[in-house]
């Protein structure tokens, strides 16, 4: 069996952000020379996420509007995470989009759904992250 793994980074200028990394995800499996297996993709932050989901502008401003109804970045003060942070909200909203994907390799290629992309999901940027990509198989 084989085993790769690389560490992709992000430094996202604003505090949210969706990002498509299914092209570098892509890289990484031609890299890898694995033909048939599993990719495991998940952020190594954690208020940040990894998801799979449809490349759709619209679809990613109803998340938005939706996470920030669930988790209201401001007030900042009422939540008791935010001391020293601000950054509470951005912890509660990686946990409702998830913190990894896995996803089958079949002839080398990542075996998606018909509209399937790989995500990162930021909610506390403005500084370096990192995304871990990890693939057995043969
Ligand atoms: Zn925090």
């Amino acid at each position: 069996m084989k085993s790769y793994h690389k560490e992709l980074w992000f430094e996202v200028k604003t505090r949210r952000e969706f990002i498509n990394i299914t092209p570098q995800v892509e890289e990484c499996l031609a890299e890898s020379g694995i033909q048939n297996g599993l990719l495991l993709c998940n952020a190594m932050h954690i208020t940040a996420s990894v998801f799979i989901n449809d490349d759709e502008s619209g679809l990613h401003h109803d998340y938005e509007v939706w996470l920030e109804k669930l988790a209201p970045h401001e007030p900042v003060g009422a939540y008791r995470h935010n001391g020293y942070e601000d950054n509470a909200d951005a912890h509660l909203k990686r946990q409702v989009m998830g913190r990894e994907v896995v996803v089958a390799v079949t002839d080398g290629k990542l075996h998606f759904g018909t509209w399937e992309q790989i995500f990162y999901g930021e909610f506390d940027g403005r500084r370096k992250k990192r995304v871990l990509v990890k693939i057995i198989g043969e």
